[in-house]
């Protein structure tokens, strides 16, 4: 049986990987320090024996015991709000983070692939991305202690795979949507459909021009499986590049919920990329994976999930207090 580390276990991506590695035979242990993940992503693999849960802060020393074949890094925020309310965590668990990890790898003599993101290629001059494009990022700006983190995340990854012969793998991961999101995290999605669900205008920042392009989880996971499993060491964009903008997203939200919202403009923040979508081809010609979830399909299980949240949780807004940070 194989045995599998997966960091962030408690988070979105996280509790999907989980689930999709348990599927697959694994034994899974699940690391969380719950900063921004929640137990009741992973509620569901208390009682599975392959599965264990250690809480942990990736950041510091990372001890397994034992043999390990796997190791999976997904620990990290991953909303503009959270950078600018746990900065330095968020920049510590990619980097630190990473090197402890790449440490560990090294040691057990286990593979590694680690979840980077679009947001190496910062707000694009090159549309739409290729792995090839080095990208435009502000270290800086209130991104850049994420972007910043996840360049310094890759760089230390080809360094372990070049110089001690680390079996590495980087995930450059698009835009991507599904239940366990958390809903108020300030993302565009979870925002939309809350906002909805609590009879809220939708806030579209600035004019809404600006395009993103969304990928289901289950479509996410499967390209992360045959990535890991791959032999290709370069980074590769994994995301759908259906792009849309999001004023069209606002209102394929409001025709999902059949609610009648109205919307309402605010500022746009600080380096808010203006455009984003994957060129797929090399995931296509390498993994022989592409997306295969519609917009349509994903955001009505999605927000099946949301609807079925408490009332409680539908009105916790955690994120307001940061707003005055992020516009300009
Ligand atoms: N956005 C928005 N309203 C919101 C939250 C986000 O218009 O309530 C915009 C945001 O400015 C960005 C896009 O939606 O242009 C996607 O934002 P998100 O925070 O989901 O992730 P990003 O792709 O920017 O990292």
């Amino acid at each position: 049986m194989k045995k599998t580390l997966i960091t962030g276990a408690a988070g979105f991506l996280g509790s999907h990987l989980v689930n999709k590695f348990l599927k697959e035979g694994h034994h899974v242990i699940g690391m969380d320090n719950l900063i921004t993940g929640n137990l009741k992503n992973i509620e569901e693999f208390r009682t599975n024996k392959n599965f264990e849960f250690r809480n942990h802060d990736v950041s510091k020393f990372v001890k397994i015991d034992g043999n390990l074949d796997y190791i999976l890094h997904f620990a990290s925020p991953a909303s503009p709000i959270d950078y600018l309310k746990i900065p330095i965590q968020t920049l510590k668990v990619s980097s630190y983070g990473t090197h402890n990890l790449l440490g560990l790898a090294k040691d057990k003599g286990a593979r590694i692939l680690v979840a980077s993101t679009s947001e190496v290629y910062g707000d694009p001059l090159v549309h739409p991305q290729v792995e090839e494009y080095y990208g435009n990022v502000n270290p800086v700006g209130p991104r850049g202690v994420y972007d910043e983190a996840k360049r310094y995340m890759e760089a230390v990854t080809m360094a372990y795979n070049s110089f001690h012969k680390v079996e590495t793998r980087i995930a450059r991961i698009f835009n991507t949507y599904g239940p366990k999101m958390r809903l108020n995290d300030g993302r565009v999605l979870p925002a939309f459909i809350g906002q909805a669900l609590r009879g809220e205008d939708l806030t579209i920042f600035g004019d809404g021009s600006q395009t993103r392009s969304f990928c289901y989880v289950d479509d996410l996971v499967d390209g992360i499986f045959k990535l890991l499993l791959s032999d290709y060491d370069q980074p590769v964009n994994l995301g759908n590049p259906c792009e849309i903008t999001i004023t069209e997203f606002a209102e394929e939200i409001i025709k999902l919920t059949e609610t009648d919202q109205k919307i309402t403009h605010k500022d746009l923040p600080l380096n808010d990329p203006k455009q984003r979508k994957p060129d797929v081809s090399k995931a296509k010609k390498i993994l022989n994976w592409e997306p295969k979830t519609s917009r349509d399909e994903g955001l009505k299980v999605t927000y099946e999930y949301f609807k079925s949240l408490s009332k409680e949780e539908l009105n916790k807004k955690e994120h307001n207090d940061f707003e005055k940070y992020i516009t300009r």
